[in-house]
């Protein structure tokens, strides 16, 4: 569809906000939890977290006061939509004893209408890689597909870079370029930010015209493309995702593998912030008296022996070949299985490993140690 731009204010974008909420979306938005943003559900735009910065460093992650009136100035929430779509604890079968007989019932979740407020570029990729693993690949995952089928995205052009992230090399950001219904860039000009909002879906326009939003100047548009190419060129890491292929398959035995893995606790914390790790376990639970069972769906970690256990034993037992694995998959072999990068450099493993290993880090070793043995060449990231 040709895109149509508009401008809003702050009640304009309370509109919006009010707008979803009457078309039946549960409206969620990265919201000040504890110590962090989480997402969760909002209740009005003073529930995002303005005025509000982040303090993202390897192994570091502080929320603290920020003098801007901006809602949307904070790249790097703790979490991903992730938990929300692809939820880390599902019942999937409850099974009751009545008499002699058992019933059984499938808990398939209804179809739901989540609105998700202020996404990010990165983590709309991420999106779009979760759909080719569990909507278009074979069979599509029931949970998934429910919670997914009506959401709505409006998304915001990222004009700040956090330290760690790495978008603009993994081709995701800081600009989104699809998968949104509507796309801010938020702009601090006066003294309360106004939004430059780009329609991206036909609801998504409509939306905007309920709101009574007016056409935007042309100037914003230029304003806004340079913005977002400026948050680009602040990010200091990188990940050269072309040569990515080559590069894991050059180094499989490189000594850096064993020297980071020391510092690996195996803890799995960078694929449960991870947005696009998907891996899940099965556990069967039952009641003390044995009335009734459940089997549940629960995240899984590559980095758990258990994860490899096939035929009475695992095939990863050392941390190396489990780290190397997590991270020969995210940048190589997800380009095998799934024609994209499994990595969408949100920079949430960097900030999120308490021994403060850096994939981007990792991968300048290894990039380097493959040399002119490597030619960039594999197939550029599909988002
Ligand atoms: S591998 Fe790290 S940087 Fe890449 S998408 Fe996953 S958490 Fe984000
Ligand atoms: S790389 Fe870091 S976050 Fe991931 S398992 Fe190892 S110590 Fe934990």
């Amino acid at each position: 569809m040709r895109r149509s731009f508009y401008r809003l204010d702050r009640s304009g974008l309370s509109l919006i906000l009010d707008q979803l909420k009457h078309r039946g979306y549960t409206v969620l938005g990265p919201k000040a939890c504890g110590n962090a943003l989480q997402w969760r559900p909002l209740d009005c735009l003073e529930d995002l977290p303005g005025g509000l910065s982040t303090l993202l460093a390897p192994a570091q992650y502080r929320l603290q006061t920020g003098s801007e009136t901006c809602l949307f100035g904070n790249p790097g929430g703790l979490d991903s939509i992730k938990a929300i779509l692809h939820p880390p604890r599902q019942t999937i079968t409850t099974i009751r004893k009545a008499g002699d007989q058992l019933e059984i019932s499938q808990e398939t979740p209804p179809a739901a209408k989540l609105a998700f407020v202020g996404i990010q570029s990165c983590d709309l990729a991420a999106v779009a890689a979760l759909d080719r693993v569990l909507l278009q690949n074979g069979e599509a995952d029931e949970v998934y597909s429910a919670n997914r089928a009506n959401a709505f995205f409006l998304s915001v052009h990222c004009t700040q870079s956090g330290p760690t992230c790495f978008c603009a090399s993994m081709g995701t950001g800081p600009r989104a370029k699809a998968g949104f219904d509507i796309a801010l860039t938020e702009r601090l000009e006066g003294e309360q930010p106004e939004y430059l909002a780009e329609a991206g879906s036909s609801l998504g326009a409509k939306v905007l015209e309920e709101a009574h939003a007016l056409p935007a100047p042309p100037e914003w548009m230029r304003q806004s493309t340079e913005a977002t190419q400026k948050a680009a060129e602040a990010q200091t890491r990188k990940v050269n995702r072309q040569a990515a292929r080559a590069v894991i398959d050059s180094t499989f035995e490189h000594p850096r593998w064993e020297q980071t893995a020391k510092r690996c606790l195996s803890c799995g914390n960078c694929t449960s912030a991870c947005p696009t790790c998907f891996c899940v376990n099965y556990e069967e639970q039952s009641s003390l008296d044995l009335a009734s069972a459940q089997r549940v769906r629960l995240w899984d970690s590559c980095f758990t022996l258990s994860f490899s256990y096939i035929h009475g034993g695992s095939i990863r037992l050392t941390p190396k070949s489990r780290f190397r694995q997590w991270v020969s998959h995210k940048l190589a072999r997800w380009q095998d299985q799934f024609g994209v990068t499994g990595c969408v450099g949100c920079g949430r493993c960097i900030v999120w490993c308490p021994a403060a290993i850096d994939i981007t880090e990792e991968f300048a070793v290894l990039e380097q140690a493959a040399g002119s043995a490597v030619t960039a060449g594999g197939s550029p990231h599909g988002h």
